[in-house]
């Protein structure tokens, strides 16, 4: 009888707070890098150069 316990990782981004992650292709640049800002929203929006899915997407400030 296996037991089934999950081994997640408790990842923390330990690594400058400054760099975003892409969840879809795991692309990374800094928040100011090459992310491509839409200006198209009232929003602070930011999508993937690679792949174009939303990394950042919160009300502007
Ligand atoms: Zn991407």
């Amino acid at each position: 009888m296996s037991i089934h316990k999950p081994s997640v990782p408790d990842i923390q981004p330990h690594h400058s707070k400054s760099t975003l992650f892409c969840r879809s292709c795991e692309h990374a640049s800094p928040i100011d890098g090459d992310w491509i800002a839409d200006d198209s929203v009232h929003r602070e929006r930011r999508l993937c150069p690679r792949c174009s899915a939303v990394v950042v997407d919160q009300p502007a400030t």
